[in-house]
């Protein structure tokens, strides 16, 4: 898919209204649409990386600092000691429905596991 295409693309070019509330020269955090917990953030890399099937060598640092960022947004949301969950759905299986490539950050209640 074309970046013009993508949903989160053209959130991050201004495109499609949103407040983001985290911005920096490799992610940015969105509050998700429809949370499934009191804390549901999304944290994206600012290149369109579809899935992570689709990371490259040389991503390392950038998967880092997707995790790095979430550990922070975390922290900022009170939820860093109670615990919370990341996750990165990839294709059908796992319900992936945006192919731009985020990580869930999740907190705020008990979470069930094994996820359905
Ligand atoms: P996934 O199913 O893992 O691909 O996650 C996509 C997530 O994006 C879902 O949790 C949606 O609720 C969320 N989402 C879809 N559209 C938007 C939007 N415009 N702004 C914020 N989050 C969105
Ligand atoms: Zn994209």
């Amino acid at each position: 898919m074309a970046p013009n295409d993508c949903l989160f693309c053209r959130i991050r070019d201004g495109l499609i209204p949103a407040q983001p509330l985290h911005r920096d020269e490799h992610c940015f955090v969105l509050q998700d649409i429809h949370p499934q917990a009191p804390v549901h953030l999304l944290v994206l890399p600012n290149r369109h990386v579809a899935t992570v099937n689709d990371l490259q060598p040389g991503d390392e640092p950038l998967v880092g600092h997707l995790f790095t960022t979430a550990a922070r947004l975390a922290a900022e949301k009170g939820i860093a000691a109670s615990g919370y969950r990341l996750v990165m759905n990839t294709l059908g299986d796992a319900g992936q429905t945006v192919f731009h490539l985020h990580l869930h950050l999740l907190g705020g209640r008990q979470l069930g596991w094994p996820p359905g």
